[in-house]
C-alpha cells in the first residue's frame, strides 16, 4: 500500500535522500509518493531545497587532479591536467558562477577548461554548461543518447515535458559506450548507462598519484524519480532492459573511490570531514559502493513488482 509512512523510504530511493526528520519534511507531513510523481514543480522545488542544490560549498581535492567543485547538494569535479581542465557536471543553471569561483579558490583558472563532461541531461547536473562554454569556449563531449536533450535544453523529457528545461548547450563530440577522453594525464573512459536518462553515462578516471593506482568511478543512469514507469506503461520503450543492463555494468565495476551527481549517494560531508585527518583514505569507499548499486537495484525491481501488481513476502 502506497501512503505517507512509505515516503521516506521512496525519497532515498529517488535520490532525495538526505532528508531530515528534524526538519518539515518528515513521512507524516510531507508530499505522499503520488503528489511527487504527478507534480514536477513540487518534485523539483522540494528537492532543491531540501538537498541544499543551490547553495555553494567549498571545493576541495579529493585525490591527484580531482577536485570537487559542485554546490552543497550536488557533484560537480574538476580535473586538471598541464593542457588544460576538464569539468563534470555543472548544476542548477544558478551555479554556472559558483562553479567559477570554486576553480578559483583552488587556484585554477576556470579560462583552462577546455572539456565538459555530464552524467545525464538533467537541469541538476547539466543547468549551467551553457553559461560555462559561453564565459570559457569550452568543448562538450556528451553520450549518443542524451545529445538531443542537452541541444534542446531537456525540452521533452519523457517524464518532464518541457517542466524542468535550461539553457540549451551545443555538443561538440558525440561519445559511445567505452570512448575515452584525454587530456594532459587524465583518462575518463565513458560508459553508457541509461535508465534515468536515455543517454545517463557513467564515467571511470584511472589515475595514478605517487605511484599508486586509483580507480575513481562517478556512477549514473540507475536511479528512478517518483512518476517514472519503469515496467508497465514504461516512460519509454525498453526502460526496464535499460535500467537492468545498468545495473550489471555497475555492478562490474569495482572502484577504490566513488563520487556522483548528488551528494548525499557518497556521503561527502563526512568523507570530506574525515579526510582533513586521514587524507585520501577517507575517500576509499568500494564497500559503500557495492551497497550502494545493491541498493538501487533492490529498489528498481521492488518499483517494478508493485508496477507489476507482484506481492512479496506474504507468508505460505
Ligand atoms: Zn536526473
Amino acid at each position: 500500500m502506497r501512503n505517507r509512512a512509505h515516503v521516506a523510504g521512496w525519497l532515498l530511493a529517488c535520490g532525495l535522500g538526505a532528508l531530515n526528520p528534524a526538519t518539515a519534511q518528515t513521512p507524516t507531513n510531507g508530499p505522499t509518493k503520488e503528489q511527487l510523481a504527478n507534480d514536477n514543480n513540487l518534485f523539483l522545488s522540494l528537492a532543491k531545497k531540501v538537498l541544499k542544490w543551490e547553495e555553494p560549498a567549498d571545493p576541495v581535492r579529493i585525490v591527484g587532479p580531482i577536485y570537487f567543485v559542485g554546490t552543497k547538494g550536488l557533484g560537480a569535479f574538476l580535473f586538471t591536467t598541464s593542457e588544460g581542465h576538464i569539468l563534470m557536471n555543472t548544476g542548477m543553471p544558478s551555479s554556472g558562477p559558483m562553479i567559477v569561483e570554486s576553480i578559483r579558490k583552488l587556484g585554477f583558472k576556470p579560462e583552462d577548461l577546455k572539456l565538459m563532461i555530464n552524467g545525464h541531461a538533467h537541469i541538476d547536473h547539466a543547468g549551467a554548461f551553457a553559461y560555462l562554454k559561453q564565459q570559457f569556449g569550452a568543448q562538450l563531449a556528451v553520450m549518443k543518447d542524451d545529445v538531443v536533450a542537452m541541444e534542446s535544453g531537456d525540452r521533452d523529457d519523457f517524464k518532464y515535458a518541457n517542466d524542468f528545461v535550461y539553457p540549451a548547450v551545443k555538443v561538440d563530440r558525440v561519445l559511445r559506450d567505452g570512448d575515452t577522453v584525454k587530456m594532459g594525464d587524465v583518462l575518463l573512459s565513458a560508459y553508457h548507462t541509461p535508465g534515468h536518462t536515455r543517454g545517463a553515462t557513467t564515467w571511470v578516471a584511472n589515475i595514478v598519484v605517487e605511484g599508486r593506482a586509483y580507480v575513481v568511478a562517478f556512477p549514473d543512469g540507475a536511479g528512478f524519480n517518483p512518476g517514472y514507469r519503469v515496467a508497465k506503461n514504461p516512460s519509454y520503450p525498453g526502460i526496464t532492459d535499460d535500467y537492468r543492463r545498468t545495473h550489471h555494468a555497475l555492478e562490474m565495476m569495482k572502484p577504490d573511490i566513488w563520487l556522483a551527481q548528488h551528494n548525499e549517494y557518497y556521503d561527502f560531508e563526512g568523507k570530506r570531514q574525515r579526510a582533513q585527518t586521514e587524507g585520501v583514505k577517507a575517500w576509499m569507499d568500494p564497500e559503500g559502493y557495492r551497497r550502494w548499486v545493491a541498493e538501487k537495484k533492490r529498489a528498481f525491481e521492488d518499483e517494478v513488482d508493485e508496477e507489476l501488481g507482484v506481492t512479496k513476502g506474504a507468508p505460505n
